[in-house]
């Protein structure tokens, strides 16, 4: 039983009729519901004669029947790979042309669209799904049975694909199978203590692992329930948290409920876990958070290519500006520019192995061998080092890795000490191109609009600095601007600040 919908299914209530999603108008989609749900659109995909293997390409919003069309896909032994609604006809071209699927399920104001990409890329089916849920695939899928037997499945076989952000070169699909999403569901829901009353409030988007597996898997693991909401909304939060027993986020959604004067102690009274990841959560929201909820954010640490590598502790210490230890069944290790293996405080590049670990880059073998070391460790490209009692913190990607003048500056060290001085909402520090030095440190600074008193200058900023740090990593310059670029997952896009401000 290597199919990973029959090991979740496994695990659901032994009442069917128990609440698997809760809608926002407060419709319910049962254990049952789902069950059936995926029955049909997993017929539905047979009869279209798609077999085992193939791809199906999904660029809906989030929908009870968009995470039951992923459901599906794993029970018919299809590739699941979705893709963020944002992305535009380049994007859709491309992917639809590397990963050739037998069937793209689109939006219906997209319809157009596709069906001149999937003409062009050779995909025989294009089937529509709403934002309310409805669409042809539906009222196709409506017509099948609702009993469906799962494919069998081998543990390495294919789940999904999921395409990397890929800020530079091109996107890389990586590539998971039954047995790299299994195990990580199985160590996330036991790690985080799941259990069969917990209710998650899901407000995460579901083309991403975080909300797609992270969330999802730990809620279908332990037979729980969720509040299925379609975005991230904070007056939505609000109101929902005091009917929640755990919360997933990124850092921003943390930022947004701390802005709120409505975000109490009471809010969050019934919670007994709030999870962070996909971004760096500062110190300072982690610390904000402890004194205005009460409560000590878990943050973890993980990727794509893997789903999560680290955790703080469940009971014990959970540890701000840290990631946490690795998880049951992956190992962590941190090595310098030679591959020699780190065992004190000093930063390197953090490599992981484990079952949850991908399997690899689609039609990319020679990325894929390049990404993997001789003896099967995954580069992560993250940087990062290890306190003396073996606590991780990541110090960021190793592409924003600051050379000035010959010598390494870890932008985070820096952007840590701007972002706590007075006026400052936040900072990102960046290496620009540079005659003299290589790359010169550049910080972008974001400025409180409501500051009361002198706002902070570029010169104030230099000089405070100077203080504290080594004069090679004090900016050369600081510009400022009135947002940080972000991705869909409050990722700082780094990449893009250096287009930004390519001559200062
Ligand atoms: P993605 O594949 O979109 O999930 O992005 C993975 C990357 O996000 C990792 O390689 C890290 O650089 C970053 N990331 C994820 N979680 C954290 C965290 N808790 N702290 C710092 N960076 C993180």
């Amino acid at each position: 039983m290597s199919n990973l919908y029959t090991l979740l299914q496994a695990h659901f209530p032994k009442d069917a009729s128990k609440p698997c999603l809760i809608l926002p108008d407060r419709r319910v989609w049962s254990y049952r519901d789902i069950e059936r749900a995926s029955g049909r659109i997993a017929n539905l995909i047979e009869a279209l004669g798609l077999v085992p293997g193939d791809r199906i390409a999904v660029q809906v919003e989030k929908t009870p029947e968009a995470l039951v069309l992923y459901l599906a896909c794993l029970r018919a032994g299809m590739v699941f790979l979705p893709m963020n609604p944002a992305y535009q006809r380049h994007e859709l071209a491309y992917f639809l042309a590397d990963a050739k699927p037998g069937l793209f399920v689109c939006r219906p104001q997209m319809r157009a669209l596709a069906d001149q990409l999937a003409l062009a890329a050779g995909v025989a089916h294009v089937l529509d799904l709403d934002d309310d849920g409805r669409g042809s695939l539906i009222d196709a899928a409506a017509g099948q049975r609702d009993a469906y037997v799962d494919v069998a499945r081998n543990g390495g076989d294919l789940a999904c694909i999921l395409y990397t952000s890929g800020t530079t070169g091109r996107s890389k699909g990586a590539m998971l199978s039954h047995r790299n999403l299994a195990a990580n569901a199985r160590v996330l829901s036991a790690t985080w203590r799941f259990r069969p009353d917990d209710v998650l409030l899901h407000m995460l988007p579901i083309f991403h692992v975080h909300g797609l597996f992270v969330a999802s898997h730990c809620v279908l693991m332990s037979g729980s329930a969720m509040f299925f909401e379609p975005k991230f909304d904070v007056g939505r939060a609000l109101q929902l948290l005091p009917q929640a027993t755990v919360f997933m986020g990124v850092p921003t959604y943390y930022v947004r409920l701390l802005a709120e004067p409505g975000f109490k102690r009471d809010t969050s009274a019934g919670i007994r876990l709030f999870v962070s990841g996909s971004a760096p959560l500062s110190l300072e929201t982690f610390e904000e958070f402890k004194v205005r909820a009460g409560h000590t954010i878990l943050e973890r640490y993980g990727m794509t290519e893997g789903g999560m590598f680290t955790s703080n502790p469940y009971d014990g210490e959970r540890r701000g500006g840290s990631v946490g230890h690795p998880l049951p069944g992956t190992e962590v290790r941190i090595v310098d520019e030679q591959g020699g293996l780190i065992n004190d405080r000093r930063v390197g590049q953090i490599e992981v192995r484990g079952d949850n670990v991908f399997i690899g880059y689609w039609r990319m073998p020679e990325k894929t061998a390049e990404e993997f070391t001789p003896d099967g460790w995954f580069r992560t490209g993250d940087l990062g080092s290890r306190d003396a009692d073996g606590y991780i913190r990541i110090v960021g990607r190793s592409k924003d890795l600051i050379i000035t003048g010959g010598l390494n500056v870890y932008p985070k060290e820096i952007e840590e000490l701007i972002d706590a001085m007075p006026g400052v909402v936040e900072s990102a520090v960046i290496g620009l191109p540079d005659p003299d030095y290589g790359e010169a440190v550049t910080a972008v600074v974001i400025r409180r609009q409501d500051a009361q008193g002198d706002l902070p200058s570029e010169a104030g900023i230099i000089a405070q600095l100077k203080g504290t740090l080594a004069n090679f990593k004090v900016p050369k310059r600081v510009v400022f601007a009135t947002e940080l670029p972000r991705n869909a997952m409050g990722k700082v896009q780094k990449n893009l600040l250096r287009q930004q401000y390519p001559g200062t």
